[in-house]
This record gives C-alpha cells, sequence and structure tokens, in this order.
C-alpha cells in the first residue's frame, strides 16, 4: 500500500498533562508507515510543534482566520500558525460550518490565506443525514467543491487535501459504509479532474478506529483518513497510523 496521511484531530479536548501524554507516545515509537499530522486546540500548537520538531509528526490547526491580521478578536491568522510550528490546517469542518455559520466563501477565503503561507489546508466536506435521506449527497458534495473552483485556480486547488466527512458518521461509533466512501470518492475526484486539479490527497473522516482503518485505507481514492476520537488515544492513533 502506498503511503496515506493519517490526521487526528483533537478538537476541543485535553489539557496540558494529556496532551504530554500522547506526546510521549508517539515520540516514542519515532517512525510511523504513513505521514502522521496532529491537530491540537490553539493553546497546545506551540508545545506540539515543539516536542515534535525533531519527528517526522507534523502538526495542523484547526482552524484558520480568513484575513491577515487586524482588529478580530479571537481570531488566529495563518502566519501565526506557520510562525508557531504548524503545517497544516483543518477548514471548514462540519462543526465549524454549523456552529460558527461558516460559509463556503470564507472557506475558501481560509485556504487562500493557507496556501499563501505554505500552509498545507485538509478542507472538509460532505452532506448531513437529512440530505442524504433526499438523495442529495452529489449535490452537497458539488456545492461545496464549486466555490473552491470558483476561488482557487487548480494549480492552488492542487495542493489542497479534501477530506469527506459525511455529517452523520461523525461521532457516531459507525463509518459510512464502504460503497458510499467509493461513491463519494469517485464524484469527488472526476470533479476535480474536470478542473484540471489532479493530484489532490483525499481523505474519509467520520468514527475512523484501529479496527476499521485498514478496510477504510483499501477504498479506492482514499489516500488517508481523518480521525476523531480515536486520535485522542496514542496508541489507537499510532496503530492507525500503522495500517497496511
Ligand atoms: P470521529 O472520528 O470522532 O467520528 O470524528 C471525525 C471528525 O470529525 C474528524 O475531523
Amino acid at each position: 500500500m502506498s503511503q496515506k496521511l493519517i490526521v487526528g484531530n483533537w478538537k476541543m479536548h485535553g489539557s496540558r498533562a494529556s496532551v504530554q501524554s500522547i506526546l510521549a507516545q508517539l515520540k516514542a515509537a519515532q517512525t510511523s508507515r504513513h505521514t502522521l499530522v496532529v491537530c491540537p486546540p490553539y493553546p497546545y500548537l506551540a508545545m506540539c510543534a515543539a516536542a515534535l520538531e525533531d519527528s517526522p509528526i507534523a502538526v495542523g490547526a484547526q482552524d484558520v482566520a480568513a484575513s491577515t491580521h487586524g482588529a478580530q478578536t479571537g481570531a488566529v491568522s495563518a502566519e501565526m500558525l506557520a510562525d508557531n510550528g504548524c503545517r497544516y490546517v483543518i477548514v471548514g469542518h462540519s462543526e465549524r460550518r454549523l456552529a460558527h455559520s461558516e460559509s463556503d466563501a470564507m472557506i475558501a477565503e481560509k485556504i487562500v490565506r493557507s496556501l499563501s503561507v505554505d500552509l498545507r489546508p485538509i478542507v472538509c466536506i460532505g452532506e448531513s443525514y437529512p440530505q442524504r435521506q433526499a438523495g442529495l449527497t452529489e449535490t452537497i458534495l458539488f456545492r461545496q467543491l464549486g466555490t473552491l473552483t470558483q476561488k482557487l485556480s487548480p494549480e492552488q486547488l492542487s495542493r489542497v487535501a479534501i477530506a469527506y466527512e459525511p455529517v452523520w458518521a461523525i461521532g457516531s461509533g459507525k463509518a459510512a459504509p464502504k460503497n458510499d466512501i467509493l461513491h463519494a470518492h469517485r464524484c469527488i475526484r472526476q470533479y476535480l479532474n474536470a478542473y484540471g486539479s489532479h493530484s489532490n490527497t483525499l481523505l474519509y473522516g467520520g468514527s475512523v478506529n484501529p479496527q476499521n482503518a485498514e478496510e477504510l485505507l483499501s477504498i479506492a481514492h482514499v489516500n488517508g483518513l481523518l480521525v476523531g476520537g480515536a486520535s485522542l488515544n496514542g496508541e489507537h492513533l499510532l496503530c492507525i497510523a500503522n495500517t497496511c
């Protein structure tokens, strides 16, 4: 199996003590079969980047501001993330789209800002359960991708990793069925190819765990996994990152 991208999204979990214990587990392993990225909450980013400086594990953020700097209380810019050792950034997670009313246009801006400082964006797309029930999965995916193709050149878009995260599979304990993932990834790949963006890394996210990682990684067009809950356990995350 070729090398995949495994991204741990810690969401709003952890403390200095628990982050240190996960870092100790990750560092003890020294290497993993696949490329591994951890995305801690903002306050722990610099600490993780420093601890992982000599390791192949990269650090990413869970969000970024859509503009460079200024009077924006609570916001963190792409420049600040890069300055603190981040190499990746998750953009447009469904939890942010829903709870913070993030639009596709705003998400595209965040991607442009991230690319300008060489941060690699991982943009999340995916349908809700009612949308799936109504047969709207492709419509939603193409709408979310459509704003990206309006705002980004094929060259810019080719540097973006796309995570298909069906909202209904997140935190449910049950990953989406294999055929649903295959179909969504095929649609995404075709859409990107038609735009001239050929080398995108495509991830799947939603209830990934050490038991289902191998099957998920074997699905065509799946180049990696975005892992939530299971990434809070260093051993589980390493197990996923070492999946054959
Ligand atoms: P879970 O792996 O906990 O379902 O979360 C998925 C997710 O939202 C990753 O970004």
